[in-house]
């Protein structure tokens, strides 16, 4: 049980925010009221207008809630972990960067000690199920069932279990933590490490690039493509760049990027195209038709929005986009999403999920 539960929600919520876990209003958070009851996060608001009158409360026994504001589209997930787990307080779930992009690496890729197991709580990966999906839940609950407070859903993301909204976060905060490492010893060269920050981004990727591309694009150049974008596409008022060794790595693979987790999916588009000139003014607009990011060697990636919380949400999921796909690239590839659900996905973000975020 934790007490007020509402508020904890809330001040958890924005806690994951802080610390880079979640973009825009993907994830959510739960906390235990009572034997009965947890309250939740609404579904698909922002967290910094998250306001305890807006957390739901889900009756645990019938799963029904009151009130007009819907619960989290994963609220079966957490009831379902609270009604197998008596012992937890608090269920979170985050889009983080390494931990997700890492769930689409071959199994052993993440080598934990036994010490870190414990820390996590015991760890399971969890194979792919569509975000909201009883699939999805079924397969967390087996993951739950063998022990696991700590899980890496394929494609998607983190779920960590905990007794109280402290634990939790400490617990997403670890998993983070042996991802990063993972992800840095991922390919050992004789010559230097990249350790770099992006700025734009507050993120550390350690990721071993051999060769870098140059971002040696000038203003002038700049400046003629966003006036070519904002006259193509009226609906984006934000374009932000991106230009991070992760980046880098996916230009350097000379293709389009596919899409191969799920909110880059939802809110990026089926995949970013290549362009190879960034004096190709045209062919950047033509990129971006049905997207809202693009890639542009010398350029970086260019995330377009209409309002500037989007773009920099664009921002995290294109560098854990660019951070996945390198991954992919090294293990041989791995698939892209499946086109439908790719174009399903995006057309119910689009037309209903996005819509109320910052109401
Ligand atoms: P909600 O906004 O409905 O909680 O969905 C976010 C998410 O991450 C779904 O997996
Ligand atoms: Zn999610």
């Amino acid at each position: 049980m934790v007490q007020n539960a509402k508020s904890e929600v809330v001040r958890t919520g924005m806690k994951l925010v802080e610390q880079g876990l979640v973009a825009r209003t993907w994830g959510n958070v739960s906390c235990r009221m009572d034997d009965g009851h947890f309250a939740i996060t609404p579904s698909g608001t922002s967290y910094d207008r998250i306001t305890e009158e807006k957390v739901v409360v889900i009756d645990i026994a019938t799963r029904t809630y009151e009130g007009d504001r819907k619960p989290s589209s994963e609220f079966g997930m957490h009831a379902d972990a609270y009604v197998l787990r008596p012992d937890i307080g608090c269920v979170i779930h985050t889009h983080q960067c390494c931990a997700t992009a890492l769930s689409i690496a071959k199994p052993g890729t993440l080598e934990l000690t036994p010490a870190e197991v414990e820390a996590l709580g015991g760890f399971a990966l969890v194979g792919y199920g569509l975000p909201g999906s009883k699939k999805l839940w079924n397969k967390v609950s087996d993951a739950i069932n063998s022990g696991a407070s700590a899980m890496l859903m394929e494609r998607h993301g983190a779920l960590l279990l905990g007794a109280t909204p402290q634990e939790a976060l400490e617990r997403a905060a670890l998993l983070e933590t042996y991802c990063t490492r993972a992800l840095s010893g991922l390919e050992v060269e004789s010559g230097e490490a990249s350790f770099l920050t992006s700025r734009d981004v507050g993120t550390l990727t350690p990721l071993n690039i051999k060769n870098q591309t140059e971002f040696d694009s000038t203003e002038e150049q700049i400046l003629k493509v966003h006036d070519a974008i904002y006259e193509a596409y009226p609906e984006f008022s934000n374009i932000a760049h991106l230009s991070t060794p992760a980046v880098s790595a996916a230009i350097i693979e000379g293709k389009t990027m596919p899409a191969l987790l799920d909110d880059f999916a939802q809110m990026a588009g089926s995949d970013a195209r290549l362009i190879t000139n960034a004096n190709d003014v045209a062919a950047i607009v033509r990129g971006l038709k049905g997207r809202n990011c693009v890639l542009v060697k010398g350029m970086g990636a260019l995330c377009c929005a209409g309002n500037e919380a989007d773009s920099n949400a664009l921002l995290l999921l294109m560098e854990k986009a660019c951070v996945t796909y390198w991954i992919a690239q090294r293990q041989g590839g791995v698939a892209p999403l499946p086109y439908l659900e790719r174009k399903l996905m995006r057309y119910i973000y689009q037309n209903k999920y996005a819509k109320k975020a910052y109401t």
